[in-house]
């Protein structure tokens, strides 16, 4: 018994949802309508096809904050409008430079590494949906971490949360309690009472990091050893994949 199948218009459930259906129908004349579950598409989902502007992206040493001299897989994403005047990763501000990769093309770059750990950086990776993206690494035996301004929205599941919050940009309230890791660059000496404000609102067992400013290092780092030295809860982070010339 052969049947003809035609595709119906999206059916919209009462809860929001809408699914695809077609009907089959019988050379007997009985239709049969057929609801295609695994083709549910939820229109409120923050999933997004995971189509995201790829900086560069390496296999290298984790330079800073607590995960320092690990290995990790770092993916930089493009675009980035928080302004930071010693930014080092300029380039990187403009999204429509990079070229958009899918979550599956990168993780087969990755998977040429024995790599564990993978890092997002940007640019300003939030300004992007990263659920998909985190779940789909994550499924596949990978630890997410995460390098932020906290400037966006928090999407994704993540492993590690740096949070590195800048003047330019402040962090969004609600973030401030996911981090793992407060890592506060010093550029000037205003720069540790925005340390302190943000240390008040991170949870108790949240790393706390003060780090120079790359080009400011040789002024602004005895300032911090002496600062740490009176205020312990902070450590120091190095940028030590500067010293070790790695990317
Ligand atoms: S948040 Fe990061 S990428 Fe954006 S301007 Fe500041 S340092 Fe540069």
């Amino acid at each position: 018994m052969r049947a003809r199948q035609k595709i119906k218009a999206p059916l919209n459930l009462p809860n929001g949802e809408t699914c695809q259906r077609s009907a089959l129908r019988l050379r007997s004349g009985l239709v049969i309508l057929r609801i295609m579950k695994s083709e549910i598409v939820n229109p409120k989902s923050k999933i997004k096809p995971s189509l995201l502007p790829v900086m560069e992206h390496y296999y290298t040493l984790q330079g800073e904050g607590f995960h320092q001299g690990k290995a990790a897989y770092f993916i930089r994403l493009g675009g980035c409008d928080v302004g930071c005047v010693w930014c080092d990763v300029k380039e990187s501000w403009d999204a429509d430079k990079h070229p958009k990769r899918d979550v599956r093309s990168l993780m087969s770059e990755v998977r040429q590494t024995p790599a564990e750990i993978v890092v997002i950086t940007g640019g300003e990776p939030l300004m992007y949906d990263l659920t998909e993206f985190t779940e789909q690494f994550q499924h596949a035996g990978y630890k997410t971490h995460l390098e932020t301004s906290g400037a966006y929205p928090l999407t994704g599941s993540w492993d590690w949360i740096c949070l590195s919050p800048k003047k330019f940009k402040a962090p969004l309230p609600e973030i401030l309690p996911h981090a793992n890791e407060l890592k506060v660059v010093i550029f000037n000496k205003s720069d540790f009472d925005w340390a302190e404000k943000h240390a008040a609102e991170v949870s108790k067992e949240c790393k706390l990091y003060l780090q120079p400013e790359w080009d400011k290092a040789a002024r602004m780092t005895p300032s911090i050893i002496e600062y740490i030295k009176a205020h312990p809860k902070w450590e120091l982070s190095l940028q030590i994949h500067k010293y070790i010339n790695v990317p």
